[in-house]
This record gives C-alpha cells, structure tokens and sequence, in this order.
C-alpha cells in the first residue's frame, strides 16, 4: 500500500476537469498539493518541467494534463492533439524518473482501444484492432504514455500505474459546442432552448452509439484509491460498467434540464465509434466501485453549469 499522507504530490494539469477533481479529492488526504501553471511552466517544454521537477521534488504525480477535445475537435487539430499529449507525456514521466519520483499515475482514455474492441472491453483489448479514426491522433499519444508507464517500470523499476478513464463530465467541464464532450453539448443546448422557448434542439448524429458515463469526482475517487492499492505493469480501466444511447442520454438531460421540447438530428455530424463500454471488472476486483448515479451525476454537472462556468462564459 502507497500513502499520500505527508507526501508532496503534484497534480499536473490541475485547471482541467479531471485536475481540478483530484486536487478536490486531495484535500481529505493530508498530502502537500503541488501545482504548475501554464504561464511558469509548458508542460510541452522539457527543459522547463525537469528544472521544475527538480526544484520542486515532488513525491507523488497524478499525470492529468492533456490536450482534450469532443469529436469535432480531434478531428480538426490532429496535429495539436497528437504532438501536445506526446511532448507532455513523455516530459512528465521522464521528469519523474530523474527526480525519483516515488509513484505517479497517467491518465489516460477509453479511446485507446480498437473501434471494434469486444464489449465490454477488457484491458487486453489494446493494440490488437485499428482505431477509431475520428480520436485517433489522441488515442495514440494515450498510447504512448501507457508504454511509457511500462517500460519505465520494467527498466528502472518506477512505481508507474496508467488508469484510463471512460467519457466523464461533471464540474469543470468544457461547455463549448465546437470542442465539447456529448454531456456538457446537450447540457447547454437544453438550456439554452428552454430559456429562449425554442421548440427544438439539435443532436449529433443518429443517437444510436452508446457511451458509458462517469461523474468527474467518481474518476478522481477512483484514481486516488489506484494510487494507494495498484502496483502493475498493466494499465487499468475506470468506469461505470454501464453504458446508455446517446437518445437515453439525450433525454435524460432534458428531464433534468426541464426542457420540454423535441431533438432533432444533424446526420451530417459523425457517430463516431459505435460503442464503448469498458470492462469494469478488473476495477471492481480492486475494491471500488462508482457512488453518483447518471441522473444525480447530470444534476451535478448542471448545478455547476448554472453556477459556474457558464455564468462567467455569457
Ligand atoms: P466520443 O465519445 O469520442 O465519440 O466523443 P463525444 O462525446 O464528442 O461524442 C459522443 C457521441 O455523442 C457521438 O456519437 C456524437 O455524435 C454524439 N453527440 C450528439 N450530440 C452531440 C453534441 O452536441 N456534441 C458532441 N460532442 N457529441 C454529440
């Protein structure tokens, strides 16, 4: 068992969904939370995070930052996506071994996995199918990473875990319809057409694809538990194990939205892969399981909508 407790842990990319969550979960941890910001440190710039790493001497890393995007984004910068997550990823973790970092955690993605990965998909899926071409640019820089983890433990014995989370939401998440996430897209669409009465709003796609869910906080709860009790060359799945169509979801945040109306769909915007449901057995095997159902964890995120983000957007 690892203990965060008086440890210097850093949480890289600490502005960002799944980054601000672990800092939150951190909090009730007695650790010493370290963080960077973008204007004193690139993260894409090795010279500036090992002379970080190196002042700073972290004991712990939550490996959360990425360059992150909804379907339309992946497929409009792949340069941006695959280049920014590679240069991140590799200077983080080979920062870590030279600073002698203790334990580290990447996070990484469902979109790792082949697009007609067996469902639901287990660890051992990876690298045995193409990928979804849409995330692809993506997928592969996560996938450098998880080999990152693994050869740095099998060369220089580092304590290197990678837990790939599926689609999450929740506070902190990005709301913008060109480069968002299906959750957050709907959430601000069902708001938007409730405040001004319109009788309609648009959904991508078919609404055939089916996606598993989990609450922002879930995954940071997640990732902290897998920091104290896993220690494997193999990389972990974190999600729900329950998967819904993007129709169920749909209509699931209207309800929570209290928007009355009816959607429509844009067919000329892509599905993407068909389905991605992650095994959750291995996860469930170490002892932690999800506690915010979609309905709750949907009220959460539009809370937050409300509150937050969105008042300071308009
Ligand atoms: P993915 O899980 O990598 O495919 O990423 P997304 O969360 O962006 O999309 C999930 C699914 O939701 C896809 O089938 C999209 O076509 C569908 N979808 C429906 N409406 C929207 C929307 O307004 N925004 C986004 N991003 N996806 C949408």
């Amino acid at each position: 068992l690892y203990s965060l407790a008086g440890k210097r842990v850093w949480i890289a990319g600490h502005k960002g969904m799944v980054g601000s969550a672990i800092v939150r979960r951190l909090r009730s941890e007695g650790c010493e939370i370290l963080t960077t910001d973008r204007k004193d440190v690139d993260l894409r710039s090795q010279a500036q995070v090992e002379a970080w790493m190196t002042s700073l001497r972290p004991q712990a890393v939550f490996l959360a930052a990425a360059k992150v995007g909804g379907i339309l984004a992946n497929d409009q910068f792949p340069a941006d996506f695959l280049y920014d997550n590679l240069m991140m990823e590799a200077n983080i973790i080979h920062g870590a071994y030279k600073a002698g970092v203790e334990k580290l955690l990447f996070l990484g993605s469902s979109c790792i996995y082949p697009k007609f990965a067996n469902q639901p998909i287990v660890e051992e899926a990876l690298l045995t199918g193409m990928l979804e071409p849409t995330n692809e640019w993506y997928a592969i820089a996560k996938i450098a990473g998880i080999k990152l983890c693994q050869a740095y433990r099998r060369q220089h014995g580092a304590d290197f875990i990678s837990a790939m989370p599926t689609n999450l939401y929740g506070p902190g998440d990005n709301f913008d319809l060109n480069s968002s996430h299906v959750v957050p897209a709907l959430i601000r669409k069902a708001h938007e057409a409730k405040m001004s009465a319109e009788p309609t709003i648009t959904v991508w796609g078919t609404g055939n694809p089916r996606r598993e869910f989990l609450h922002v906080d879930d995954c940071a709860d997640a990732c902290v538990h897998l920091m104290k009790v896993y220690s494997d060359d193999s990389h972990i799945n974190v999600g729900s194990g329950d998967d819904v169509t993007i129709l169920e979801l749909t209509k699931l945040i209207c309800d929570v939205v209290g928007f009355p109306g009816e959607f429509v769909h844009d067919l000329s915007k892509p599905d993407g892969t068909p389905r991605k449901l992650m095994s959750a057995a291995k996860l469930r095997s170490f002892n932690w399981k999800p506690s915010i159902s979609l309905h709750e964890g949907i009220a959460d995120a539009y809370r937050a909508f409300l509150g937050g983000e969105y008042a300071m957007r308009a």
